[in-house]
């Protein structure tokens, strides 16, 4: 009899047995994590002669740089997912498992998961990033994030609730529902703040037409002293002006001390009144526990050689964010970004496809360049053969962005999502999927019949 998922919780929760997976003579590569790197490897190992076991705690590929466009009712998830199960159909060598693998024990070579264990002969951990808030506990008790398809629809659902009982209840404050932080200078809390201001520009004047649209506040807190700090000083001067012309109030050399009380406190004294803290300052390593032998660098990042192999461990590699490899022109790791994991995870299969010599070149990363985009024809990009901003650069952002998603079915529905969008000031997918929040209970007489 099936135990019920009400009593076990889901994928029925054991770690004390081994988990379901083929019998095999073959070599069995178990990859950790199927994001850009780990995807892109599993890949590129099909036909050949080893059993790959993919493991995530999530059944999909999600592709992080347009989650803020879920978030921000732009598209609908399955625009930007792709369930593993489809994206290896046609790939007889692999096995897919849904599982949170906890611990590696290396002297056994095998992994603990919450559904079991699983033997190894190659571990690969692409297990990515998470946020990093810094001890600030309040902060991460409270405020939004944006890692995942559950964080983006959780923002989305709470930020459209939060616009109903602006425009619905007299008791509600102006501070307490109109106002949006944003913590972070980075792509991430750039490319929402910019979404976020044409939001309130077309959909929300003309979806909600008896709110006070003057009332929304959208603020932007950098610790540093510009925005987008790894790009060039151009790009980052031009994204300042962009957002702050869109009305997005930017706050640049400050830092987030603590959120109290529905407060925001920054680091110069100011307190900012918000529900919907939204946080992308920092991230950190996401590796399981029992490398004991590994070498940690900055930001939880595990130290590998230039085959991807992690120090201390000949049958162990890690690639992508979690990967922490020196740059041999200037001894930093490569960026946390799309390209390194991507690239990473290529190298890889060949690497071990030649059968991991040592003599073998080493990794090699091609800057491909970066951008980010902050509105409709506006974005930022600072490429190899040069630097771009405004129409040129975001339809560049739109076409490199559509051609990186996994899978055709994906491209077509942004494709087709964004051309109407265009056309239109409407969003199509202002809907609240998530339980509410509670928000303070209104007596019946302040609301507007
Ligand atoms: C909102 C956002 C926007 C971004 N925008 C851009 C951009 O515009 N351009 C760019 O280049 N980069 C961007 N990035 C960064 C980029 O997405 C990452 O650098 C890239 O995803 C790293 O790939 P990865 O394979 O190392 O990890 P990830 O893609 O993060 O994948 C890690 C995978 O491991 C799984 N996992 C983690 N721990 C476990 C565990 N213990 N057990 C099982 N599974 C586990 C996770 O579920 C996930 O599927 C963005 C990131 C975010 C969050």
């Amino acid at each position: 009899m099936c135990p019920s998922d009400k009593t076990l919780g889901f994928p029925f929760r054991s770690n004390t047995m081994e988990m379901r997976l083929p019998k095999t003579e073959k070599k069995r590569i178990v990859i950790v994590g199927g994001g850009f790197g780990g995807l892109n490897l599993a890949q590129s190992l099909k036909g050949t002669d080893f059993q790959i076991v993919l493991i995530d705690q999530h059944n999909h590929h999600n592709f992080q740089p347009l989650l803020y466009q879920i978030a921000t009712a732009g598209l609908m998830p399955d625009a930007i997912v792709a369930p593993f199960r489809n994206i290896f159909s046609k790939q007889d060598n692999l096995f897919f498992r849904m599982a949170r693998v906890e611990k590696i024990d290396d002297e056994k070579k095998q992994i603990e998961t919450d559904i079991g264990s699983a033997h190894y002969d190659y571990l690969v951990l692409a297990t990515g990033a998470t946020t990093n808030f810094f001890g600030m506990d309040r902060v991460e008790q409270h405020a939004y994030t944006l890692k995942s398809i559950e964080e983006a629809l959780e923002l989305r659902s709470a930020f459209i609730q939060y616009l109903e009982a602006a425009v619905s209840r007299q008791d509600m404050d102006e501070n307490e529902c109109m106002h949006f932080v944003l913590i972070g200078g980075g792509p991430t809390g750039l490319e929402m703040a910019g979404a976020l201001a044409e939001l309130k520009k077309n959909e929300i004047k003309k979806g909600y037409p008896d709110l006070d649209n003057d009332r929304i506040k959208i603020h932007l807190i950098e610790m540093g002293n510009e925005l987008l700090a790894p790009m060039s000083d151009e790009s980052s001067a031009t994204a300042l002006k962009y957002v702050q012309d869109m009305g997005v109030k930017v706050w640049l050399n400050t830092a987030i001390e603590d959120y109290k009380d529905g407060q925001v406190i920054l680091s110069n004294g100011e307190h900012l009144q918000t529900p919907m803290l939204f946080y992308a300052a920092g991230v950190t390593g996401d590796a399981p526990e029992g490398l004991v032998k590994a070498e940690m660098a900055r930001g939880n990042r595990i130290v590998v050689d230039p085959h991807t192999k992690v120090k201390g461990y000949e049958h162990i590699f890690a690639i992508g964010d979690i990967a922490a490899m020196p740059d041999p022109e200037n001894g930093h790791p490569h960026p946390q970004l799309a390209q390194p994991a991507i690239q990473q995870g290529k190298y890889l299969a060949k690497y071990i496809k030649k059968g991991c010599p040592s003599d073998y070149q080493g990794f090699q990363y091609k800057d491909l360049g970066t951008m980010a985009t902050i509105g409709k024809k506006k974005a930022v990009a600072d490429l190899p053969w040069g630097k771009f901003r405004g129409t040129f650069a975001w339809l560049m952002w739109l076409f490199v962005h559509v051609m990186s998603l996994v899978a055709f079915r994906n491209r077509i529905n942004v494709i087709v999502n964004w051309t109407m969008s265009y056309f239109s000031t409407h969003k199509k997918y202002k809907i609240i999927t998530r339980s509410p929040r509670v928000l303070p209970k209104a007596k019946e007489e302040e609301l507007i019949s």
